[in-house]
């Protein structure tokens, strides 16, 4: 056993940890990051990012770099009845990363960045104490920091720790199948396009096809209270009717391999109510923070890590680790982006109440080419809810009148009376 003395450590490697390890560059604090896995390591996603990304993190371009990333300019979303909306823009819409690069490639940089590395070093407890936060790995050894940034996933330890994460409300857990093939195997038909399907069918989820460099990713998510009632039956035999649907469409040509295909959490249901603690940050899934409706949570991760690595640093700088210090993390991420997962949550409620809705707003937004640029930018995180709200209503109220409008005149003749006059 032995005890070490750290200002950070972080646990959890993945976009959150990164994240966190990198914006503590230059802070000139002891920084140790600890992963379970060893890198490169597989992480079931869809690997799909929004574009804004790129402005947001200034960093992400140059780790990007040694990835292999795809610029996606045109997308397709179904809604459950088969409405379908296409809109094409000359910029790009989203960008496509392999987890398995892009993960390694952000540890890269925070080990550039000054933090240490350890990798195959699972946590098994952590105990706060006034002292300062001791970690337990499964191999015995003893680490002790000023501040835990917690960023180690669905699963957190560091979440159970503080009592949070352990009774995550099952209708709030989505569960994600998903299957990254080599082209050479299983071939998007239209590499420069995503294609959302919303609802699938008339089931709860949705389904996502995404091209990647060489690689087509695709999958589908739902609440894991679905599937734990069999709606969708055995996971694997869901996924192939779903990719034979794509291939008899002629979206997809070949095979899918049952080797590439995995399952994993989603917490999108809503942040943890409390994501500090007494020397405690959470970020990333380990806090909830995914987008309910889209299941996008890559950005927030990003993000969320950032704001717990400055509040870190700061508490560090002014002595004070307490709960009561470390509070303004939360208020950070909230002003960020909490409204828009607060928003994310009442729609995914609102339309699994009702699928006839989404019908409705694909349906709304096919006809009106302003619209549909609202919804589709709204949707990949291009422009906030806030901004999109007004003109998204005021869209869709105009849509409904006009349908009733066309309706009545159907039902009583009145534009052919006009026509026959003249
Ligand atoms: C099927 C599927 C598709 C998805 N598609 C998308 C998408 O297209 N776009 C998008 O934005 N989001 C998507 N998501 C969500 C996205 O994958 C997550 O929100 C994102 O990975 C969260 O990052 P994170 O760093 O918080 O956690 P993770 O990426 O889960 O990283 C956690 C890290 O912690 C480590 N760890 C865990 N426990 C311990 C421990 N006890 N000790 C040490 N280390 C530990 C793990 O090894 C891992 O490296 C998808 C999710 C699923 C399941």
């Amino acid at each position: 056993m032995q005890a070490m003395e750290w200002d950070v450590i972080i646990i959890g490697g993945g976009p959150a940890g990164a994240s966190a390890g990198i914006s503590l560059r230059a802070s000139g604090l002891k920084v140790l990051l600890l992963d379970q896995a060893s890198f490169p390591r597989e992480k079931p996603c869809g690997g799909g990012i929004r574009s804004a990304a790129l402005d947001r993190f200034p960093w992400l371009n140059a780790a990007l770099h040694s990835t292999t990333t795809h610029f996606i300019n045109k997308i397709q979303i179904e809604s459950p009845d088969g409405t379908t909306l296409r809109e094409e823009r000359t910029e790009p819409l989203y960008i496509m990363v392999r987890r398995l690069e892009f993960d390694h490639a952000l540890l890269r940089a925070c080990r550039r960045a000054g933090t240490e590395v350890r990798e195959g070093q699972r946590v098994v407890s952590i105990r706060s104490t006034a002292e300062g936060v001791d970690i337990t790995t499964a191999g015995g050894d003893i680490l002790r920091g000023r501040i835990v940034i917690g960023a180690d996933g669905v699963n957190s330890v560091v979440a159970k720790t503080m009592g949070q994460g352990e009774n995550r409300n099952l209708r709030e857990v989505g569960i994600g199948h998903m299957e990254e093939t080599p082209c050479a195997e299983l071939e998007p038909t239209s590499p420069d396009t995503l294609f959302v399907f919303l609802g699938l069918g008339r089931n709860l989820g949705y389904g996502y096809l995404f091209p990647k460099q060489g690689y087509v990713n695709l999958g589908r998510g739902t609440l894991l209270s679905c599937y734990q009632a069999g709606r969708s039956g055995p996971p694997y035999e869901a996924h192939l009717r779903f990719v034979g649907s794509l291939v008899a469409r002629g979206l997809l040509k070949g095979k899918s391999q049952r080797a590439n295909f995995h399952g994993f959490l989603i917490p999108y249901g809503r942040p943890l109510p409390k994501t500090y603690a007494d020397r405690i940050l959470l970020c990333g899934d380990c806090a909830g923070l995914v987008n309910a409706f889209t299941g996008e949570g890559i950005y927030y991760a990003l993000a969320s890590g950032e704001h717990a690595a400055k509040t870190a640093l700061r508490s560090i700088r002014e002595g004070d680790q307490s709960s009561r210090f470390l509070r303004r993390y939360q208020e950070l991420w909230k002003a960020e982006f909490g409204a828009e997962l607060e928003q994310a949550a009442a729609i995914q409620r609102s339309f699994s109440k009702n699928l006839g809705r989404m019908d409705r707003i694909i349906q709304a937004a096919n006809k009106d080419a302003a619209l549909r640029r609202l919804l589709t930018d709204y949707m990949l995180g291009r422009i906030d809810y806030k901004t999109a709200r007004m003109p998204l209503i005021l869209g869709f109220l105009k849509s409904f009148l006009n349908n009733k409008i066309n309706s009545l005149r159907k039902n009583f003749g009145w534009g052919q009376k006009a026509s026959r006059k003249s």
